[in-house]
């Protein structure tokens, strides 16, 4: 797998941070399970906050604590991972998307056909959780519609290729969007393309599933 597309410094400090959203967490995690130089970054990042944090605490979290903070999020059913999972083989889930789905396979998911061409899965989160976390598969020449975002979005490609004006984005590549930016992707690939989208506000999706019920013309 060459990946050619990659989070954000601020996404992997947050990440580090463990201030990003559950949703984001996520996308975040499977993507650094499959890229080795994201991992490198957030090793780099975790150092410095670490550092930084040692310098403002004189008085460290005390195990105790620490102990029962993690075990209070040990009963969630999607936390916010802590560590991306471990590197990934050819074809597989990350793991941390095997616990988020809820299945060993894309081919488990039960989607919902929203139009020809067009299938959606929204991903469970917990209560409260701000951020959205959805599976998006479109077929060959399906074109999402120029969008900002009105927040961040992560996009993980995990089958299939799409294109837009940052170029093309295969399996493994991550999109990390401000929400200042807009895009127009569209699929490539003769296979399905399915993306892990994650994003802070739903609304801007509302409007998309009628433009998307047209293919691509290409102008
Ligand atoms: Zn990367």
């Amino acid at each position: 797998m060459k990946i050619a597309h990659h989070l954000d410094d601020a996404t992997l400090v947050g990440f580090a941070a463990g201030t990003l959203a559950p949703a984001h967490s996520i996308v975040a995690s499977a993507h650094m399970a499959l890229c080795p130089q994201c991992r490198a970054t957030l090793h780099k990042a975790e150092a410095i906050g670490g550092g930084i944090l040692a310098d403002q605490a004189p008085t460290a979290v005390s195990q105790t604590l620490r102990a029962a903070t993690l075990a209070s999020l040990e009963g969630l059913p999607v936390s916010a991972p802590k560590k991306p999972s471990a590197p990934l083989k050819a074809g597989a889930l990350p793991d941390v998307l095997v616990r988020a789905l809820g299945v060993t396979s894309l081919d488990q998911i039960k989607w919902h056909r929203k139009l020809p061409g067009v299938a959606i899965y929204d991903v469970p989160l917990p209560k409260g959780t701000k951020a959205k976390l959805k599976l998006l598969a479109l077929e060959k020449g399906r074109a999402m519609p120029d969008h900002g975002h009105g927040g961040e979005e992560l996009t993980l490609v995990l089958k299939g290729s799409y294109s837009d004006k940052f170029g093309k984005f295969t399996a493994g590549d991550v999109a990390d969007l401000a929400e200042d930016v807009e895009h127009q992707p569209i699929v490539d690939s003769d296979e399905t393309c399915i993306c892990l989208i994650s994003f802070d506000v739903p609304a801007k999706f509302k409007s998309i599933w009628a433009r998307l019920a047209q293919p691509f013309s290409g102008m």
